[in-house]
């Protein structure tokens, strides 16, 4: 049985339809990503999974049990910790106490402040800073480290690298062989198709609201992830 098993999964915003039938299955302790250009349903998957919004229809199970109808923070308690598009951490809040808030109804585990601090060592000096005075890259990593508080057992990371410089991203990306030691199960969306198959030993491409590929990491051929990152058989390579 895999840790995470979506079956059937539509999600709607109103009349409009952004996921149909969509079916993954993530194995504990495996990375996989979920690539696809904008628009196409990947921030609206993580959020059906954290609960933040309803399925339609269709099933998600984590280790077995249905968690649709279960709110946030019932799946918090379970495991499952969302990074949200966008870092949402508390401006006013300092760092230490946004992390301090993102163990509130989570499990025990192995991650407490300090290793927050060992994993992302560009927070370790600002401890008493404000959330509102940190870079784009603290804030991500923050938020990273604010989710990790929870001790989940499936972490999903929404487009860790938006509006960071490389440099940064590379920061961040630095600490998460450091997550899956603990044995963690992460879910990343990506639209750095690269990067996206470098972190993951899994990928699946969302093309519209529908899977278009999925596989192994290391064997995939990238112009077929290109068609089904674009919905063509025929981008031209030089693009
Ligand atoms: P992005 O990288 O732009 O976030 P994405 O793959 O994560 O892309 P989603 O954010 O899941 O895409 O959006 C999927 C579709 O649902 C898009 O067409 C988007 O316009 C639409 N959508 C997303 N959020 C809402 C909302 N709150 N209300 C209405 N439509 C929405």
């Amino acid at each position: 049985m895999s840790l995470l098993e979506v079956e059937g999964l539509d999600a709607r915003y109103g009349d409009f339809q952004a996921l149909f039938g969509v079916n993954l299955s993530v194995e504990e302790s495996v990375t996989e990503s979920i690539i696809g250009a904008n628009g196409a349903g990947k921030s609206t998957l993580l959020k059906t999974i954290a609960g933040v919004l309803p399925p339609s229809a269709g099933d998600i199970r984590f280790d077995g049990k249905s968690l649709v109808g279960l709110p946030p923070n019932a799946r918090l308690a379970l495991g499952v910790s969302l990074v949200p598009e966008g870092r949402r951490i508390f401006p006013s809040l300092s760092v230490d106490e946004n992390l301090i808030i993102g163990a509130h109804s989570g499990r025990k585990g192995p991650w407490t402040k300090e290793r927050i601090y060992e994993a992302f060592p560009l927070l370790q000096p600002l401890a008493k800073r404000s959330g509102a005075r940190l870079s784009g890259g603290e804030q991500q990593a923050l938020a990273i480290g604010r989710a990790l508080m929870s001790n989940p057992r499936l972490l999903l990371l929404d487009e860790v690298s938006l509006g960071l410089a490389p440099i940064v991203v590379k920061q961040v990306y630095a600490a998460l062989p450091t997550i899956m030691e603990q044995g963690t199960t992460l879910l990343v969306v990506e639209q750095d198709v690269n990067q996206a198959l470098a972190v993951a030993t899994r990928f699946a491409c969302l093309l519209e609201g529908r899977i278009s590929l999925s596989g192994d990491a290391a064997t995939a051929n990238r112009d077929a992830v290109t068609d089904a990152y674009f919905g063509m058989s025929s981008v031209k390579k030089d693009h």
